[in-house]
């Protein structure tokens, strides 16, 4: 299909230095778990996304030396020349598919404790670290300004080596050392490196003008840099100084990438930022410099793409969420099928790879992380293997992702559902506070799946044993899905709570489908991702007296990997829900229930009219079961083979849902053999063996 010409704004060359994007889609350094750790893991999916049309593909921050060291995150390593071949690979990738490779050097200062080098961090004054490590900084004397400097510059021409075409100075998200030197919150400094903002800036400006120096003839010298903190007057502001840096820096750098600083403004789930939620705070940059400007927004609109450049708020369309959900979005504008964008949901799940030191996964796009380790393109798919057909049973997340990739592979698949809407638990949560976008895990699919003439849906069919055989399909995939437990038993409980079986205790299922009690609810939550406290969120909202209590130290504790935690816990108490951490709930009576603090096992009591137990969900495996008690019965159907997936088998994320259906799907006809061994890379081993240790 013709591209549809208001989107042709987008597909412009754009000069940046002595280099030229292709066209507009940028996609920016993002952490992804795998950094130095998972090497040709991490060039696969560069190189995947640079196959998928974004013109610029960088990778995540690289650390320049010891002193950088970020362990133990999986970030990129470039401390000297060992760590070329590695790198190199990551720029190959990037560049066979005609992309330009872009590097983000970064010296992270007195943001990480380097735990693997035993370096004490570097800071521009004496001042506390940014983690509960127990160590503190050295205050870097003018030798040590030099040193970063010379570092800085030494790792600019490695990345040159590596074969990168733009290269980034780092001062943004606040972990930068130029920036903690460009902030008066942590520079403090008397000599000509601290006191004006001319001096606090100087390092950044000595540092940029250095990489010009160096490498700046052929690579592109690209500035990320946070114009804005959303921290009053205590931080940069792009009302104050976060302008007067643009403005003294504006034709240093030949790109600007702007932001707003920390990681969870820039990375803003959608349950708290909507799409171009940073323009308000990054449009000055545009009118201060003639280079080009990049910023994010969660961008995955073409028309608010090009309202972005028509309008003068970006030069280039950067991404990082978005070109992770979907590697091929600039194709799909580009090939006229915009439809089917495979739009990012604002989860944040992918940063949760980088903070659980795993390669990253997305609920949207199932071969995230996997297209070296198992060989998975975002696009194509292998033909179908036979001729079997195959009856998916239940529409969620799992069901969906499998009935689109069998039928995209050419089976003939019938998806039966239960009820009338498609979507299982994906539609149902999209109802709740803040979760609306998360329907666009149904969306996608069901649009796909629309397309397709070998795939039949049927909607309010709930199938028992018996339809199942009448359906006489060679492979049954059951994704029936999960319901939370009402009794109770989660992480702390591994039996049933005392009491939990009364009427006033209320199944977060039914919360979740708009059932409101009576009074006063205590919520309690022991499953600490985001059930608990968008139930508490919805019922305060439904104009209830709520009070959660948690085990844990704080509400909704794992989605500190999400970044949403914090904004959680605000929101929180901001709308009046009484939080009480560190308890279990160990009773429950009419009208009121005993808590205990996990610590003495002291008791209280509280007062409360119903009880949400949110702490573990039970598979909906009863279909299963029931298929496979009678194999006679599914030999006289024809049915060669009965497979649950999803959270029919183990209840978890969506993004598990996801990965489940899809990795079914992929291996229909070509099962995985499970005795070869797990793909991974080894580490090389040191040719320096034996070394004396008694020395
Ligand atoms: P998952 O996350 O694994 O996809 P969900 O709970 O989101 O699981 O979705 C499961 C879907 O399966 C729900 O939409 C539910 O209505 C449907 N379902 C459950 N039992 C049956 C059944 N016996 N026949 C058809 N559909 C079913
Ligand atoms: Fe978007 Fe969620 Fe995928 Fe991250 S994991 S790219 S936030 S859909």
């Amino acid at each position: 299909m013709a591209r549809d010409p208001r989107y042709d704004i987008l597909f412009e060359p754009v000069a940046i230095g002595p280099v030229t994007a292709r066209n507009r889609f940028y996609q920016v350094p993002h952490c992804c778990g795998m950094g130095h750790g998972y090497p040709s893991s991490n060039a696969a999916m560069r190189g995947v996304k640079a196959e998928g049309g974004w013109a610029v593909v960088c990778t995540e921050e690289v650390e320049i030396h010891p002193t950088s060291d970020i362990s133990p995150y999986f970030e990129g390593r470039l401390w000297d020349e060992r760590d070329i071949p590695t790198l190199a690979r990551i720029a190959e990738a990037i560049k066979t598919h005609g992309a330009l490779a872009g590097i983000e050097l970064a010296h992270n200062g007195a943001s990480n404790p380097c735990r693997f080098s035993r370096t004490p961090p570097y800071a521009p004054s004496s001042h506390a670290i940014f983690t509960s490590d127990p160590v503190q900084p050295r205050v870097m004397d003018k030798a040590d300004i030099k040193a970063v400097r010379r570092w800085h510059r030494d790792a600019m021409l490695r990345a040159r080596q590596a074969g990168y075409d733009l290269i980034y100075v780092y001062a943004a998200h606040d972990l930068s050392l130029f920036m903690h030197f460009l902030n008066r919150r942590t520079n403090h400094r008397s000599d000509e490196y601290g006191g004006s903002l001319e001096n606090r800036v100087r390092l950044l400006r000595e540092v940029l003008e250095d990489s010009k120096e160096a490498v700046g003839d052929s690579c592109a010298i690209a500035l990320r840099f946070a114009v804005e903190e959303l921290l009053g007057d205590d931080g940069i502001t792009s009302a104050g100084e976060g302008r007067e840096v643009v403005e003294m820096l504006a034709e240093l750098p030949d790109l600007w990438d702007v932001n707003v600083s920390d990681w969870a403004n820039d990375s803003v789930p959608s349950r708290f930022g909507r799409e171009g939620a940073q323009e308000e705070h990054v449009s000055f940059v545009k009118a201060m410099t003639s280079k080009p400007v990049v910023g994010v927004g969660r961008f995955t609109s073409p028309d608010t793409m090009v309202s972005q450049i028509k309008r003068g708020v970006l030069d280039m369309i950067g991404a990082a969420r978005p070109s992770i959900a979907d590697p091929f979005l600039p194709r799909k504008i580009e090939e006229g099928r915009p439809e089917e964008i495979r739009e990012c949901i604002g989860c944040n799940i992918c940063v949760s790879g980088d903070f659980t030191q795993v390669p990253m996964r997305c609920t949207q796009n199932p071969t995230m992380g996997e297209e070296w380790r198992r060989g998975w393109h975002p696009e194509r798919i292998a033909p179908k293997g036979s001729d079997s057909s195959v009856l998916v049973v239940g529409a969620g997340p799992a069901g969906l992702e499998c009935a689109r990739a069998l039928g995209q592979r050419g089976y003939a698949v019938t998806l039966a559902e239960a009820g009338e809407e498609l979507g299982g638990r994906v539609t149902r949560e999209s109802r709740l506070p803040g979760l609306a976008e998360w329907a666009r895990v149904r969306d996608y699919r069901v649009g796909r799946l629309n397309e397709m003439a070998n795939v039949e849906i049927y909607r309010a069919s709930r199938l028992t044993a018996e339809t199942v055989a009448e359906l006489g399909a060679a492979q049954v995939v059951i994704a029936t899905g999960a319901k939370w437990r009402r009794d109770g038993m989660g992480r702390r409980h591994r039996k049933p709570i005392p009491g939990s079986e009364a009427e006033h205790v209320v199944a977060p299922d039914a919360v979740i489908d708009g059932m409101t009690p009576d009074g006063p609810v205590l919520v309690y939550d022991d499953d600490h991702y985001y059930m608990g406290a968008i139930l508490a969120e919805k019922l305060r909202r439904d104009g209830h007296e709520v009070c959660l209590v948690t085990p844990a130290a704080d509400v909704s504790t794992w989605t500190h990997n999400t970044m949403e935690q914090a904004r959680t816990q605000t929101l929180l108490l901001e709308l009046g829900v009484e939080i009480v951490a560190q308890h279990a709930l160990v009773a429950i009576a009419p009208g009121e229930v005993e808590l205990a603090c996990v610590f003495t096992g002291r008791t209280t009591r509280r007062a409360c009219a119903a009880v949400v137990p949110v702490t573990a969900r039970i598979a909906e495996d009863g279909l299963y079961h029931d298929l496979m008690a009678d194999s006679s019965a599914l030999d006289a159907a024809g049915v060669r083979g009965v497979t649950r997936i999803g959270d029919c088998l183990a209840p978890g994320t969506i993004a598990a849902a996801v990965h489940g259906g899809h990795h079914y799907a992929r291996t229909l006809d070509a099962p995985e053999d499970e005795d070869r061994p797990f793909e991974r890379e080894v580490p090389a081993l040191s040719a320096d063996w034996p070394r004396s240790v008694s020395a």
